[in-house]
């Protein structure tokens, strides 16, 4: 077992020993790239003519008069190809698997969304993909396992243990292991062992620095408070990351779920429910019981719903650069409906949590003061679950009955 890639006290690389060289591989490549300035130029290239980068900014001055506060902006990494900034992070560990000469990828993923984003990527590069995918996920997400199928990837069932997710996990691992020398392991989120955090918040900082630029182009001035949600905490190390050297206040806004005081939520920084631990390779805050065990969470928003956190924002909140504050289900359902109706913008749910706080704190703020939002994915695949949440009789039969097919 070996340590490196710390972040103050987290983070690290817990191995098994047969993955030690397949990560010092990964590692050299993504140091070699990050010192190659024609590495992140090819990067920037490919984004802006498969994935709409630059996405704009867009002033949300309805939202701005309603609240009386803050001037309210958006960032809109909706706009990206598939619908979240997730791109951003797998056409990146694409090139990457180009310049390792491997030609086949693997994922794991529990909602679909990174699942469906690898396929398309590998489908791009021409890579063979094969996706792990709980039993019980695959059942209440059939619409991305069918893009999935059609993108070219082979989708595996996970019998093992739950089939949830974390299974999942375990069953990619598995594979790795015994395919190194031709696979990847695209890891989804600013989490796992080192390098994944540090290399997949690298890809994302496209988002914070064409922010930083935009603002200063357009408004002369950096604003004063940027609010992202934080599922593993990719999107809000992309934004984060073009501000961190600056008179900005950062905040991570997590899933409260029911209530911080229920029990069922996925806040592992804004709650005392959570400690710091090893698991999945990675040193960071877990939602866990007293004896390591993880523990169930819940959010409305299926990317927001996982144990562990990147051990980076750990740090970020142990030095208090960033604050971590929560939003209920309940909060970001009545923010998603204002956005929808002022503004025309439909953010996915996950989004919506940045969405929720943003709006509590607009009010207080003066009128000279900028808020920055991150619109992390766009909400067309959280229709059943919207639908489900406003209950109007309206579309019982035709919404609500589908969503229990597919959200059992
Ligand atoms: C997956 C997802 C998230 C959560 O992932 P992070 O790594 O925390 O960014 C947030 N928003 C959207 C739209 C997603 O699809």
């Amino acid at each position: 077992m070996i340590k490196r890639g710390y972040y103050g006290d987290f983070g690290g690389a817990f191995l098994p020993e047969i993955l030690v060289a397949t990560f010092d591989e990964l590692e050299g490549v993504y140091n070699e790239a990050r010192h190659d300035p024609s590495f992140w130029r090819e990067y920037e290239r490919l984004m802006a003519a498969y994935s709409c980068r630059p996405t704009p900014i867009t002033d949300a001055q309805n939202l701005t008069d309603h609240f009386g506060g803050a001037r309210i902006f958006i960032k809109r990494e909706d706009l990206n190809h598939t619908g979240a900034h997730k791109a951003n992070n797998v056409m990146g560990q694409g090139l990457l698997v180009k310049r390792m000469g491997k030609t086949r990828v693997i994922a794991e993923t529990g909602a679909g969304q990174h699942g469906v984003a690898t396929a398309t990527m590998a489908a791009r590069f021409g890579f063979d993909c094969t996706i792990y995918m709980g039993e019980v996920d695959v059942e209440r997400q059939r619409p991305n396992v069918f893009w999935m199928e059609q993108l070219g990837a082979t989708v595996v069932p996970v019998t093992d243990g739950t089939r949830i997710l974390k299974d999942a996990i375990n069953e990619a691992f598995r594979d790795w292991v015994s395919h190194m020398d031709s696979t990847h392991y695209v890891l989804g989120t600013a989490c796992g062992p080192h390098p994944f955090p540090e290399m997949v918040s690298w890809f994302q900082s496209i988002v914070g620095k064409e922010a930083r630029g935009q603002f200063l182009e357009t408004e002369g001035r950096l604003p004063d408070r940027v609010f992202a949600c934080v599922g593993g905490g990719s999107n809000a190390m992309g934004i984060f990351s073009g501000f961190f050297d600056d008179d900005v206040e950062l905040v991570g806004v997590e899933a409260a779920g029911r209530g911080l005081d229920s029990g069922e939520h996925a806040s592992r920084l804004c709650s005392s429910d959570a400690s710091v631990g090893v698991a999945q390779g990675y040193k960071t805050y877990f939602l866990q019981d007293d004896d390591g065990q993880m523990r169930e969470t819940h959010s409305i928003a299926a990317g927001l719903d996982y144990v562990g956190v990147s051990p980076i924002l750990s740090d970020l909140k142990e030095n208090g650069r960033v604050r971590f504050e929560g939003a209920t289900d309940k909060e970001v359902i009545e923010a998603l409906s204002l956005t929808m109706k002022k503004e025309g913008l439909i953010p996915a749910l996950e989004s919506a949590h940045a969405f929720a706080r943003a709006f509590k704190e607009a009010p207080q703020m003066s009128t000279d003061d900028i808020i920055l939002i991150n619109q992390s994915g766009r909400g067309d695949k959280d229709i059943f679950t919207i639908a489900d949440a406003f209950n109007d009789p309206k579309w019982k039969q035709f919404i609500i009955e589908k969503a229990k097919q597919y959200h059992a």
